[in-house]
């Protein structure tokens, strides 16, 4: 099951109190508005009677057994806090597909996709990627390569790019940057992604070793590397 409930955040612009509806846990296979909604942009995003638009940053464990997703999501904050994220995240793995699980639910762990995520938009990034067949290594391989070659993104101070669309030829981001703003959208040909993917995943992660941390994919290692 999904579990939600109603609270109250400070909008951070009018410091009005904002009446809001979020998930702890979000059912995706049983709840596929709520899936929607994070696919959409919608979810835990609220507008305030100033007209801020407020995104509630919080722990989110969003799971889909039909399509084998088990995604754990933290505050984007919590990144400097990975080694106490993953240990929790096997620890609720262990609870809901370990010895104590239904016996219907047991057998499915091998077939599970499990990932660490901070922010909703690096969830919507997994779950869009995997809907589409994607490997979520050699787009985080294609992220760092296209943020080390184009030398406007450099400018803008872009940190990270977010998988918001997957087309023909083209697979569409979201720009994040340094101060978490977004300041535009871009588009990758398919085939850069392609040339990539034909190196193999065994050759993309002993160039870059640093993109996978247990069930944290993501060039955002990189940076926790360097800071
Ligand atoms: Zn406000």
């Amino acid at each position: 099951m999904s579990i939600t409930h109603e609270s109250i955040v400070d909008c951070p612009r009018c410091q009005l109190p904002v009446r809001v509806f979020v998930a702890d846990s979000l059912n995706a296979g049983r709840h596929p508005g709520l899936r929607a909604a994070l696919l959409d942009g919608s979810l835990h995003r609220f507008t305030c009677v100033c007209d801020y638009q407020i995104v509630v940053d919080k722990y989110l464990l969003y799971f889909d057994h039909g399509r084998g997703h088990f995604f754990f999501t933290f505050p984007r904050t919590q990144i400097t806090n990975l080694a106490a994220c993953l240990a929790e995240a096997r620890e609720v793995f262990e609870l809901s597909f370990g010895a104590q699980a239904p016996d219907e639910v047991r057998p499915l762990a091998a077939q599970t996709m499990v990932r660490v995520c901070f922010g909703l938009d690096q969830l919507r990034d997994k779950v869009i990627a995997d809907d589409h067949g994607l490997s979520d290594l050699v787009l985080e391989e294609l992220k760092c390569e296209v943020l080390a070659e184009r030398a406007e993104l450099r400018e803008l101070q872009v940190i990270g790019l977010w998988l918001v669309g997957v087309h023909a030829e083209t697979l569409e981001f979201l720009t994040q940057g340094l101060d978490g703003t977004r300041p535009q959208r871009i588009k990758i040909p398919r085939a850069a992604y392609d040339e990539i993917a034909a190196r193999g995943h065994a050759e993309i992660l002993a160039a870059r070793p640093s993109l996978v941390n247990g069930p944290h994919v993501s060039m955002l290692g990189m940076l926790l590397e360097t800071a």
